[in-house]
């Protein structure tokens, strides 16, 4: 998924305090020295080569993936790359498709006993997470626990003094305080964070040990439709093989529509917006409604194995420190026929520029001589559907996350022209911020805030997969105020994108693309990148931020801290 077309972001910096000499205040020093330059016609070529009809819009574990890793490796070694995974350039990422069937009404039973029943799609979506055959939730007892959110650094426990076990958690979406205006919430107000998005509510209430989840669906605090929750739920599910195949889950992970939610807190005796403003207060206390629920569903599962591709250059000081460039190589593969009757999503923007780009920085890198600290570069699979090829790699590193300083990801570079302006998706989490900082000056570039900083951008592609487990992950590209029209045609080059090009057929490769825009953000990565690879900081995610103390857990453990 490509937003990189809908965005923009003001950011504040805040001095962390200082932790160790290792760790802390990360000033980036050391001046990127000269730039190599970006070739161009070698991004044309590897663009058209991977958005070709030939490549049958990437799909994962098809005839075309061969092809696809064929293309990457060929690239990285004439980049003068090594392989990255122990003389392999491929890390196997085997993965699971579950389909549920035969999925029961979900059936609410009240004091009194007598059944609600919820329809399938209409009402209510669910799956399992369990790579199970069958899911069967019987008389499990529903507990409203508010926004379900579990932050120790924030000292706040919606689950607090409450054993889930058998039981079934009813969730808000987004997080307590999405509808002030401004960042500064214990949540960051506006801003949604990790706890607000809907992946983290299955994620707690499974860590809780619940039978089951049920997030309360509302289109503003979700940032989307409930069709956009209906067709994402229906149909292939894909998850990455786990070693307990997901026994650590919760059986059944549903969402309701809000009306849904209503009734069965009126059947309760309770309301869901009385519910809602107690669930916004520290302290709130989990509510038991004295209801039970039953659903149940059959799965089938399929076993497939798709590839990462992972290429290294050794740095030549501390090899045994890394620095991340991440793209994802696949897209949908055959899609819903356009009016042309074309059905190759071909996959252009969304995502061939970014290993173009993989591809062109680890030559640039060639060209400038090894760096102090090495550089991987990391073509992962399955973006797609969930960031499953960076949460595999994120989950069975190659190279130590504790190790790893810091990266950037690449999703969507724009091929409409250059751009005086950068966004940040995320807004200021991390000390990064000051690397960007120095080369948005270097490169005289303004930054723009963030549009829409309660849809939670940050959570929805692969550095998310890193930075969740502690690594400080850039997700920025150029912004909308173009050096030719202006924000206008940004915004409209945005528009036209995200309206007719965006996951369908017509997201595809021209020899009339303006590629000086593509060739700034390249550069943009590489002075990042290089930034990090030629320094010897050790930048952390900002006290308050939710990364920061899986950060330190793990610098800990490597003997960091
Ligand atoms: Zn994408």
């Amino acid at each position: 998924m490509s937003y990189r077309f809908v965005r923009g972001l003001r950011t504040a910096l805040c001095a962390s305090a200082a932790l160790s000499i290792l760790v802390s205040g990360a000033t980036f020093a050391a001046p990127v020295k000269k730039i190599p330059a970006v070739d161009v016609p070698l991004m044309r070529q590897v663009i058209k080569t991977l958005s070709s009809d030939e490549f049958e819009g990437r799909a994962p574990s098809t005839p075309a993936e061969q092809k696809v890793l064929d293309e990457i490796v060929a690239r990285f070694k004439a980049a003068g790359l090594q392989p990255g995974n122990k003389g392999s350039w491929l890390q196997d990422v085997p993965t699971v498709e579950i389909t549920a069937s035969n999925v029961s009404p979900m059936t609410v039973k009240g004091k009194d006993g007598t059944p609600m029943s919820f329809a399938i799609g209409k009402d209510f979506v669910a799956g399992s997470y369990r790579f199970v055959p069958q899911t069967r939730v019987k008389d499990s007892e529903l507990v409203f626990v508010g926004y379900g959110i579990n932050a120790p650094e924030l000292g706040w426990n919606d689950y607090a003094g409450l054993d889930m076990k058998g039981k079934t958690a009813v969730i808000l979406v987004n997080d307590p305080d999405y509808e002030m205006q401004g960042e500064d919430g214990p949540f960051k107000g506006r801003r949604m964070t990790y706890y607000g998005r809907w992946t983290y509510k299955f994620e707690e209430a499974a860590r809780q040990g619940a039978t089951a989840a049920i997030v309360i669906h509302d289109t503003f605090p979700a940032a989307y439709g409930w069709n956009v929750v209906e067709s994402s739920w229906t149909g292939a599910q894909y998850f990455v093989q786990s070693a307990n195949d997901g026994m650590d889950q919760t059986q059944a992970n549903a969402w309701v529509q809000k009306p849904v939610a209503e009734a069965i807190l009126k059947a309760a005796g309770q309301d869901l917006a009385t519910l809602t403003a107690a669930a916004k207060h520290k302290g709130f206390k989990p509510v038991p409604l004295g209801l039970t629920m039953d659903l149940s569903f059959d799965n089938t599962i399929r076993k497939a194995m798709s590839h990462n591709v992972v290429g290294l250059m050794p740095g030549k000081k501390r090899p045994d420190e890394y620095v991340l460039y991440s793209a994802h190589w696949d897209h949908l593969g055959r899609c819903a026929p356009d009016k042309t009757g074309d059905d190759i999503c071909n996959g252009a923007v969304d995502n061939a520029t970014g290993v173009a780009a993989l591809a062109t920085l680890a030559k640039m890198n060639r060209k400038a001589g090894p760096a102090a600290r090495s550089q991987v570069f990391l073509a992962v699979t399955l973006e797609e559907s969930g960031t499953l090829g960076s949460e595999y790699y994120a989950a069975n590193p190659i190279f130590p996350l504790a190790k790893t300083v810091g990266g950037v990801n690449m999703d969507g570079l724009s091929p409409t022209g250059r751009a005086r302006d950068v966004t940040v998706t995320g807004g200021d989490k991390s000390e990064l911020t000051t690397l960007l900082r120095k080369v948005e000056k270097d490169m005289h570039l303004s930054e723009t805030p963030e549009s829409h900083p309660e849809r939670g951008y940050y959570y929805r592609s692969d550095h998310f997969s890193f930075a969740k487990l502690g690594v400080p992950m850039f997700d920025v590209g150029l912004g909308e105020d173009l050096e030719k029209g202006g924000r206008a045609a940004g915004e409209a080059a945005s528009e036209d994108y995200t309206v007719n090009r965006y996951h369908q057929p017509s997201d595809e490769y021209s020899d009339s693309w303006d590629m000086t825009g593509m060739a700034q953000e390249v550069e943009l990565f590489y002075r990042l990148g290089r930034g990090l690879a030629d320094g010897n900081d050790w930048p952390n995610w900002h006290p308050t931020d939710e990364f920061r103390a899986i950060r330190d857990k793990s610098l800990a453990e490597a003997g960091k801290k």
